[in-house]
């Protein structure tokens, strides 16, 4: 039982309704490859946000003692700004993620949200401050307006309802046979995986944390689908600080700052233009996506 307690306790952050949905207990680790190891500090304050800004500042962090996965790291995410992190697979975005949500502590270096130390505070408020729309969204057994409600179980209707336009999921729910009532997840029905991104994004602006992280989907997508889901992800990176994983290049042109990683470090960082005028890695992967542009773009994740 502590086993499952544990973990449990531990995701708190992601799903907090995971409370009575254990059947999807197994998905959420699969989903998030994590094991608890990390325990708050005596001590440990409440993480206070209140501009929302981030800073890694010279991050260095290996899985093992063996390999560096990340070396020197430094970057910043200014307040209600939306950055970008970008970078071959295995470069160690997701790395970065799982820093940030203090499932690992770095070697050295430090990282910080509005100048608190997150080894400082307690876990459960430095998930509370984050919300997450994670590749691969898990459903519940219930309707899709309840699935929706988990980003705040006590959310009014009406604030469901508002989550459920905002996300651009109000024409696709009207088009479902029962609606708002339609059964979705393992027993109902199936959704594809743009209609689900936009499910985490309705609970997420339900949820309305000062920091939102997207783990940006793939080539599941269709252009169709993408376009709405950026539409959605610009109406809350307006309002919050956003850190978003891109796997394709065209979804974050209009980053405010884009963070190139290669091999654990950035590379380089700027904006779209900038970084194509300087004909670096960024304009060699974006030159590569411009040639896969029908075809999936296999090579980031
Ligand atoms: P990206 O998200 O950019 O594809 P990741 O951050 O997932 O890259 O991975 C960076 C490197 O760290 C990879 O070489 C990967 O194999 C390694 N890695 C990721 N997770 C673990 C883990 N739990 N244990 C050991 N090595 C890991
Ligand atoms: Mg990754």
């Amino acid at each position: 039982m502590m086993q499952v307690f544990m973990p449990l306790n531990f995701l708190g952050f992601v799903y907090r309704e995971m409370k009575g949905a254990m059947t999807n207990i197994e998905n959420m680790f699969a989903i998030l490859d994590v094991t608890p190891r990390i325990v708050d500090q005596g001590g440990a304050t409440e993480l206070k946000v209140g501009d929302g800004e981030i800073v890694f500042r010279d991050v260095h962090f290996g899985y093992g003692d063996d390999r560096e996965i990340i070396s020197g790291v430094d970057f910043t995410v200014p307040s209600k700004k939306k950055v970008a992190i970008v970078g071959s697979s295995g470069a160690g975005k997701s790395t970065l993620f799982k820093l940030l949500f203090r499932f690992y502590d770095p070697a050295s270096g430090d990282i910080s949200i509005d100048g608190q130390s997150i080894r400082n505070v307690s876990q459960a408020s430095l998930r509370g401050s984050i919300g997450v729309v994670p590749q691969d969204t898990v459903l519940f057994n219930t309707s899709i307006f309840e699935n929706v409600r988990y980003g705040r179980i006590d959310a009014t209707d009406e604030e469901v309802r508002e989550a459920i336009r905002l996300a651009y999921l109000s024409d696709f729910i009207a088009s479902l046979p029962k609606g708002e009532a339609t059964m979705v997840g393992e027993r109902g029905l199936k959704l594809s995986g743009g209609e689900k991104q936009r499910v985490s994004i309705a609970r997420a602006l339900l949820k309305h944390p000062p920091i939102m992280v997207f783990d940006e989907a793939t080539s599941s997508l269709d252009s169709h689908s993408e376009k709405i889901i950026l539409k959605a992800i610009r109406e809350i990176s307006h309002q919050q600080t956003t850190l978003v994983i891109a796997h394709r290049l065209s979804t974050i042109m209009d980053a405010d700052r884009i963070i190139v990683l290669d091999k654990g470090r950035v590379a380089e960082q700027g904006g779209h233009a900038e970084l194509l005028t300087k004909g670096g890695l960024y304009a060699h992967l974006w030159e590569v996506q411009q040639h896969e542009q029908a075809a999936p773009a296999g090579k980031m994740d």
